[in-house]
């Protein structure tokens, strides 16, 4: 008999929306949406849902509650949980920073050595710390990790960041990253359904490498091919198509998106016309 695969997904917070999103984009969206919905089935594949806070999830996982779930990765290094990183994400990136007030005498992370440092991930900034030889005192806090200073609290903080607003705003200074982190899927080390859990994986791998790439169109004189099939950063060969007007061909490939801003000029200087770029829904090499 085959059990539904169970999967733990952020209820609330930041990462619930583009959780929610990427399971759409595969094609397997809850069947009953909603903000209150603490569980669901999917409507075209065999997977319960289980909606909870992003930082249960990795405790779910590894109790066995759920199968896999979606989680911060700095939440499951904190909790130094046992659960298996099936999949990064791509949402939710942020990092571990240290800062400090702007008048603060200290350029660099090593120059806490010695010093008191608030944050809510304790564990964590308590291990990168001592990777690089800094013994420091840590402060526990758990929500607004950026006025501790200012409260005399601590001396510095390691809180995570996105665009470092958060840390302007409250006249801090970072002196840089400890760790890197976004949006994961994790899975039971153990257990049953890893076959499901594969499959789970590979669906929301093709969105996630899908969305990293755009389809390019264009049409160019054949005798300029050569020059504009150089310009592409593709890894695969591209297609070349004869077009019903003599001497001009189309192409078409995959490009990386964030390469596509500096691309269209280049094409367009190669004698490139009628480009179009289109967004890719799934990808499986
Ligand atoms: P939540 O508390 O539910 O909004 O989710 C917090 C998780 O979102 C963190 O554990 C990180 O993995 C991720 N995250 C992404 N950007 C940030 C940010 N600027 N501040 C806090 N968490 C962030």
């Amino acid at each position: 008999m085959t059990t539904s695969l169970t999967l733990a997904l952020p209820s609330k917070g930041r990462l619930r929306e583009p959780s929610w999103s990427l399971l759409d984009a595969t094609g397997v969206a809850p069947q009953e949406p909603g903000e209150r919905v603490l569980q669901s089935h999917c409507r075209n594949a065999d997977i319960d849902l289980l909606f909870v806070r992003a930082d249960d999830v990795p405790e779910y996982v590894q109790d066995g509650i759920v199968d896999c779930g979606v989680t911060g990765l700095d939440l499951v290094y904190e909790r130094d949980y046992d659960v298996e990183v099936l999949l990064r994400l791509g949402y939710g990136t942020c990092s571990l920073q240290a800062a400090v007030s702007l008048e603060d005498s200290a350029q660099s992370i090593e120059d806490l050595d010695g010093r008191r440092i608030a944050t809510s991930h304790p564990r964590l900034a308590a291990q990168l710390l001592a990777e690089r030889g800094v013994k420091a005192e840590i402060v526990r806090v758990t929500g607004s990790v950026e006025i501790s200073p200012r409260l005399g609290l601590a001396d510095a903080i390691i809180d995570l960041v996105s665009n470092g607003s958060t840390l302007r705003t409250n006249g801090l200074r970072s002196l840089g990253k400890l760790f890197e982190s976004e949006a994961v899927l994790v899975g039971r080390r153990d257990g049953s359904n890893k076959e499901a859990q594969a499959t789970l994986t590979t669906l929301l791998a093709s969105v996630i490498d899908a969305r990293a790439s755009r389809y390019l169109l264009c049409n160019v004189q054949k005798d300029r091919l050569a020059e504009l099939t150089a310009l592409l950063p593709t890894t695969g060969s591209p297609t070349v198509m004869d077009l019903a007007t003599p001497g001009l061909v189309a192409v078409h490939a995959l490009v990386p998106s964030a390469q596509v801003w500096s691309l269209l000029p280049q094409l367009k200087a190669c004698g490139a016309s009628a480009i179009l770029t289109l967004p890719v829904e799934r990808m499986m090499p």
